[in-house]
């Protein structure tokens, strides 16, 4: 697998609408904007690593777009997944999904499980922790106590986010549980508790440390101890906040959130041009870079979901997150 994987995934249309405009046609792995009648528009036409219609399930995106790199992080390799996309395109619904159709946290969480069940020459600890940046502040979702955290480096622990609580746990069911416990907690005090979310990117991770059991009979020390972290995040919505002519605490935000997507793509699409040409790469530019920094780049795989909404409305925005995914490859 390729370390960076992007994929862009198409919504169905909400009820009520009708589709009779410009409309987004997909094609294998290809995406392009056509008229109404069917001519394609020149220029607008991207490909990627895989196209997810309104027909494919949570399942589907997990098995085709995520599913390695959960595998790899079990194995001990650094990961990051995330949802990229405007506010309404179908990142929450990716990412966490409904009973139905389980997001890809639970896949995730289900397949970390079963794998390390298999896995029966080593002895596995999870810990699980859940945070939000909001307005350049890390806010624990575990404990709400824990608010605006910083980040710190040291030698013996890398980068981390001091005082962000760790749970051990050691099955999917706690790990449910405490998802659950995150969400009630960041919506603590909201009035409105999906505008909120959706200016916040939130990560879920867990740290992923194994060790062989029998160290006895062979001298294979370097590999008797593995960490890996894995992070699934649900990114703020990318919606480009001038168009919406909001002023005050809107605009704040909108500032910090199109500040740390940008620093997200252009870390991305540095990691993307190969390591010869790339040179510095901007990790500092945000705290959400700065936090991913460790499973994004180097032995990290990474797979990037781009949920587009389908109506004519929201086709400025879906070009905007087509070519946040086209620098991603
Ligand atoms: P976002 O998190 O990007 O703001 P949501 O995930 O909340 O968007 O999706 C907006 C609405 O569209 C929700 O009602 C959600 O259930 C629905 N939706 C999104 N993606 C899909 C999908 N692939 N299939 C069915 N419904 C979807
Ligand atoms: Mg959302």
């Amino acid at each position: 697998m390729e370390k960076i994987c992007v994929a862009v995934r198409v919504r169905p249309f909400a009820a009520e609408e009708t589709f009779n405009g410009t409309f987004w046609k997909i094609e294998d792995n290809r995406i392009s904007l056509h008229r109404p009648h069917g001519t394609p528009v020149s220029g607008l036409s991207f490909a990627f690593d895989h196209i997810f219609g309104e027909g494919c399930t949570n399942a589907t995106v997990y098995d085709r777009l995520t599913k390695d790199v959960i595998r790899a992080a079990v194995e001990g390799f650094n990961g990051t997944a995330f949802a990229y996309g405007q506010t309404s395109s179908g990142k929450t619904f990716t990412m966490n999904g409904s009973d139905a159709d389980p997001g890809i946290i639970r896949l995730a969480v289900g397949d970390v499980f079963e794998k390390i069940n298999m896995m029966s020459d080593r002895e596995f600890l999870i810990r699980v922790s859940y945070m939000e940046i909001y307005n350049e502040e890390i806010n624990d979702l575990l404990a709400v106590e824990n608010q605006k955290l910083q980040i710190h480096e040291s030698l013996e622990r890398g980068i981390f986010v001091a005082g962000l609580k760790e749970e051990i746990v050691n099955n999917e069911d706690q790990v449910l549980q405490l998802i659950e416990s995150g969400e009630v907690n960041r919506h603590f005090g909201e009035t409105n508790m999906n505008a909120r979310s959706s200016r916040s990117h939130t990560i879920f991770r867990m740290v992923i440390e194994s060790r062989a059991k029998d160290i006895s009979c062979d001298n294979s020390t370097s590999d008797t101890i593995r960490v890996s972290v894995l992070n699934l995040v649900d990114l703020a919505g990318s919606e480009r906040i001038a168009k919406t002519g909001a002023g005050g605490v809107r605009l704040k935000e909108g500032k910090h959130i199109n500040k740390s997507l940008m620093a997200l793509g252009n870390v991305i699409n540095k990691l993307s041009e190969g390591a010869k040409q790339r040179g510095h790469i901007p990790y500092r530019d945000s705290k959400l870079t700065r936090i991913l920094q460790p499973a994004l780049g180097g032995n990290a795989k990474t797979s990037i979901i781009c949920t587009v909404a389908p109506e004519e409305v929201h086709v400025e925005e879906t070009k905007g997150t087509l070519q946040f995914a086209s620098r991603a490859k």
